[in-house]
């Protein structure tokens, strides 16, 4: 029964505690009862289509938007009760990019060091300027930037005071491919040195490589909370494609088996291997030889649309 701050925020609890949270706008239920985790040091993915909630969970966790019930913790701070401590511990990257365009980068870092009682930042500030490649813009007004510059600095905006837990709402939505890289390797040693981090992306590959375990909302619910690792295996679905010698056309007995086309394979939802020797077999009959084959492992894409399908 958590009295002092100091012991709910112990080592051994969660990063992140989301506990029936609802929330509603008008007749709109925005989130219906979302509860999940996110352990210390973990790389957790919150996915979904637009629309499911994500961002107005985020808001929640930040203390930005109150919820119509349930409850939210950071490191074992609560985000209401306990908005202060819970708001150290939180560093968030939003999704929208918002800047007063008149300050320069380093005035924008320096008054949000200010905001968390931070003085004399600047050894910290210069390392992150350094990291995410801004230093020659320091001195620069936001307006002068380019969208994918001004969201760098929007994560080093949230990086200031060193937060244990680290919140990127889709931060490399629209952001060209050298960013994305530097930003991930990081995030990625930002998450090693032990920060937690929880992102949103669109970009299921992006998930699939970096998050250890991840959550999928639809429509304000969670509709699936495992580890990358399980989901991936638990989806039994390959595709074998293969493409025929001469370019000849698929026997008509083929034809309903097939899920797609292109100029140079043929592809085929397979649940067991089987399959792809019967495929194989009818080719034979048919005196159709075989240029290439591959069969290839799901992806986190096929288990997402496989499941919000099903949701
Ligand atoms: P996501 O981040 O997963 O794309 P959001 O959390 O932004 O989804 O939005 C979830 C749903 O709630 C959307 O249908 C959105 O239109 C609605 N919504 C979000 N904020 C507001 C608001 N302030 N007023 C009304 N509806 C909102
Ligand atoms: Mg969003």
């Amino acid at each position: 029964m958590g009295l002092g701050a100091g012991k709910s925020s112990g080592l051994a609890g969660f990063a992140v505690e989301i506990l029936d949270v609802k929330k509603s706008f008008g007749k709109f239920q925005a989130l219906d009862g979302v509860s999940f985790n996110v352990e210390q040091g973990e790389f957790f993915a919150l996915l979904g289509p637009n629309g499911a909630g994500k961002t107005t969970l985020i808001s929640a966790l930040a203390g930005l938007s109150k919820p119509d019930s349930g409850s939210l913790k950071v490191m074992g701070f609560d985000v209401r009760t306990q908005y202060k401590q819970a708001r150290q511990v939180l560093g968030i990257v939003p999704q929208e990019i918002v800047f007063d365009p008149f300050f320069s980068v380093r005035e924008i870092l320096r008054m949000q060091s200010g905001y968390f009682g931070i003085r004399n930042n600047d050894a910290w500030i210069n390392e992150l300027l350094e990291k995410l490649s801004l230093t020659d813009k320091a001195d620069k007004n936001m307006r002068a930037l380019s969208g994918g510059m001004k969201r760098r600095v929007l994560v080093a905006q949230a990086l200031v005071h060193k937060p244990p837990v680290i919140v990127l709402d889709e931060p490399t939505a629209g952001v060209d491919v050298e960013l994305r890289q530097t930003l991930w390797a990081f995030v990625r040693q930002l998450n090693q040195q032990g920060h937690t981090i929880l992102l949103t992306t669109h970009y299921l590959e992006e998930a699939q490589q970096l998050c250890s375990r991840l959550c999928m909302m639809k429509q304000g619910k969670v509709v699936a909370l495992d580890t990358t690792a399980n989901l991936l295996a638990g989806f039994s679905e390959r595709v074998l494609r293969v493409a025929l010698k001469g370019n000849a056309t698929l026997p008509a007995s083929l034809a309903p088996r097939r899920m797609k086309s292109d100029s140079i394979w043929h592809y085929f939802s397979i649940s067991a291997y089987q399959e792809v020797e019967d495929i194989l077999a009818l080719l034979r009959t048919n005196e159709i030889g075989i240029e290439k084959l591959e069969v290839t492992e799901p992806e986190l894409e096929d288990v997402f649309l496989k499941i919000m399908k099903k949701a």
